[in-house]
């Protein structure tokens, strides 16, 4: 063994063994899931439910999300499998600065010497290891490995490698610099549209109203659906399995259905539902705050 291998399963090694977050984690994202081709040159390496994507180009590749320091060996695992090398990862890029899709990055870059790409409002948080997040930074379990950043993204900034073009699109609300990216695959002689959702969700105890850290959460929220809904999207997919199905639709891919992540009709219904859940979640709190600021008379008596 040389020393350069030793040193990479020294690394690996330690990313399993120390890298457990104090965060309650579901099982899915820990889980070993099978890599397969999506569609084109795009692959999924991510584990059950922490979804990381390969794109395969004559000139390297590039990886979407790290995911956790303990994922790292499995998305290793997972590209070689496909019969990739993992030191071909030229460019590392994520869908939003939390640890469960961002701290496994030190650890990739150290492995494969990729440059690590970020949508601008992102970059402070990962940068800091989540001690900059506006909502987190006091929470040490969420923190991870500061990284440094090699090239700032910007709202609609292409990423071009060995032909391929992926469009960075700022989605912002659940952290500052929220990520959808989109690339288009051709399978079949067929053009697909891929949308890879960075996260509309809004998480517990975010605060939408009166957020000193982020006065314009709810705006970029609302910004973020009309941008999503503009999107053409014939492939779905997201930061994590859940938003799109991935182990119900693996389950019809393995079945022999390669048609299983083309998804148009599931992409509109699940930003549907996530916008409805944004607007009754900002009511909730708006109606609260006026109740606050202009109490309401007591009740009368039930007669
Ligand atoms: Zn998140």
């Amino acid at each position: 063994m040389t020393l350069q291998k030793l040193a990479v399963s020294l690394a690996l090694l330690a990313a399993l063994l120390f890298a457990t977050p104090l965060a309650a984690m579901d099982p899915a994202w820990t889980r070993p899931f099978p890599p397969f081709r999506i569609a084109g040159n795009l692959y999924y390496v991510g584990s059950a439910d922490l979804a990381s994507y390969l794109v395969v180009t004559p000139q390297g590749d590039i990886l979407i999300n790290s995911s956790l320091e303990s994922s790292v060996p499995l998305i290793r695992n997972s590209v070689r499998t496909l019969g990739f090398r993992f030191r071909d990862i030229k460019i590392l890029l994520i869908s939003h600065g939390h640890y469960d899709h961002c701290a496994g990055s030190a650890l990739v870059k150290q492995l494969t010497g990729a440059r690590y790409f970020v949508m601008d409002a992102d970059v402070p948080v990962v940068e800091s290891g989540g001690r900059d997040d506006f909502h987190y930074a006091a929470d040490k379990s969420m923190w991870f490995p500061p990284t440094h950043v090699d090239r700032v993204l910007h709202d609609g900034d292409q990423v071009r490698l060995g032909g391929t073009v992926l469009v960075a699109h700022l989605t912002a609300g659940h952290t500052k610099g929220t990520t959808t990216w989109t690339m288009d695959e051709t399978e079949a002689g067929r053009t697909l549209h891929a949308v890879i959702v960075g996260s509309p969700n809004v998480n517990p105890g975010y605060k939408l109203v009166g957020n000193t850290r982020y006065p314009r959460i709810a705006e970029d929220y609302a910004h973020q659906f009309q941008v999503l809904k503009s999107l053409p999207c014939d492939v779905f997919l997201g930061a994590h399995g859940g938003y799109f199905g991935l182990q119900q639709k693996y389950a019809r891919w393995k079945a022999g259905d390669r048609n299983a992540f083309i998804d148009p009709q599931g992409y509109r219904s699940y930003i549907d539902d996530r916008e409805q859940a944004f607007a009754a979640e900002l009511k909730q709190q708006s109606d609260a705050r006026r109740a606050g600021s202009h109490p309401q008379p007591p009740a009368p008596p039930p007669l």
